[in-house]
């Protein structure tokens, strides 16, 4: 399920696999759904995200 964030007075749609954010709930849907499918996320896809989390910039490990 694609998860509604706040952000600066902007609703973003979040890819619950990877966790990047879409300006349009659509794309965050098709990120999913690849990320589902695939276990690794799409370039052409992601090139649209407009927001990462935490996790995503840092290296956790
Ligand atoms: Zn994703």
């Amino acid at each position: 399920m694609v998860k509604e964030k706040r952000v600066n007075n902007k609703s973003l749609f979040l890819c619950e696999m990877c966790g990047l954010g879409y300006l349009e709930k659509e794309t965050a849907e098709k990120c999913e759904e690849w990320c589902k499918k695939t276990g690794t996320c799409s370039i052409e896809i992601t090139k649209k995200a407009v927001y990462l989390p935490d996790p995503f910039q840092k290296t956790s490990k």
